[in-house]
């Protein structure tokens, strides 16, 4: 059914999630079912939370910081609809698991984080399974990525007030960013598309998402959640 490499001792666990977490709560890209199917969640969770990788749930990566629940990164990916030939940016590397799905989809991923350690250590587990279309970049994401623009789509894993001007001019006619917008409290998906220049945004579901910090994005300090 699903087009699988090498078994790993978490085989099992991941295909349930898949089943039981995705397909059954309304996940119906089958690329994106599949792309989750192979990515090795586990390879990117700390050592002492493993155990819990296929879990229904976020978990704490270090620097204060999470890997997002499986189901909302199915969602995101989802409603970007994307295509083998994407270039597509991801603001929020994080632990770099949303990364390998995403190089899993699309031929390029650019991914930009603005802790350092956090960007070292995606880069390094990216790098040891050998997901060749990736590159991660340490920075203030809330920019966009403006050397590597345009981007088919944009993925933020950060919460931001609103969306930051310079992801929608890094976006190519055509292209799709999903985003959450709103404060520590209450927060939306959207889907915003860039068509003709001129943006339609569509409000998926609410959220928590940790803050996106940076010059288009919350300042240090001034996040309550
Ligand atoms: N997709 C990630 C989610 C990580 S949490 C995963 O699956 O692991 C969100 C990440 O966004 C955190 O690592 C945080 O440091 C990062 N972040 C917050 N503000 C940012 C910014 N302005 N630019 C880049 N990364 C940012």
């Amino acid at each position: 059914m699903y087009d699988l490499p090498q078994p790993d001792a978490y085989r099992d666990e991941r295909l349930l999630m898949v089943e039981q977490q995705l397909r059954a709560r309304g996940i119906r890209d089958e690329r994106v079912l599949d792309a989750m199917a192979r990515a090795p969640r586990h390879e990117f969770v700390p050592q002492e939370h493993r155990g819990e990788a296929y879990e229904d749930h976020p978990i704490a990566i270090g620097e204060g910081q999470t890997i997002s629940q499986p189901f909302v990164v199915a969602a995101m990916l989802e409603a970007l609809a994307l295509r083998p030939e994407d270039v597509a940016l991801e603001v929020g590397t994080g632990s770099g698991y949303e990364t390998a799905v995403l190089a899993e989809l699309v031929g390029t991923v650019y991914s930009i984080e603005r802790i350092a350690s956090l960007a070292e250590r995606a880069t390094a587990v990216l790098e040891r399974l050998g997901y060749s279309n990736v590159t991660v970049v340490h920075g203030d994401g809330s920019q966009g990525l403006a050397e590597a623009a345009p981007f088919d789509a944009i993925v933020v894993s950060a919460a931001a007030p609103q969306v930051p001007r310079p992801l929608m001019d890094q976006l190519r006619d055509g292209g799709r960013l999903v985003i959450p917008v709103g404060s520590g409290f209450a927060q939306n998906l959207q889907l915003v598309r860039k068509i003709g220049g001129a943006a339609t945004t569509m409000y998926l579901d609410g959220v928590r998402f940790v803050p996106l910090i940076g010059r288009e994005g919350f300042r240090e300090g001034e996040w309550i959640g």
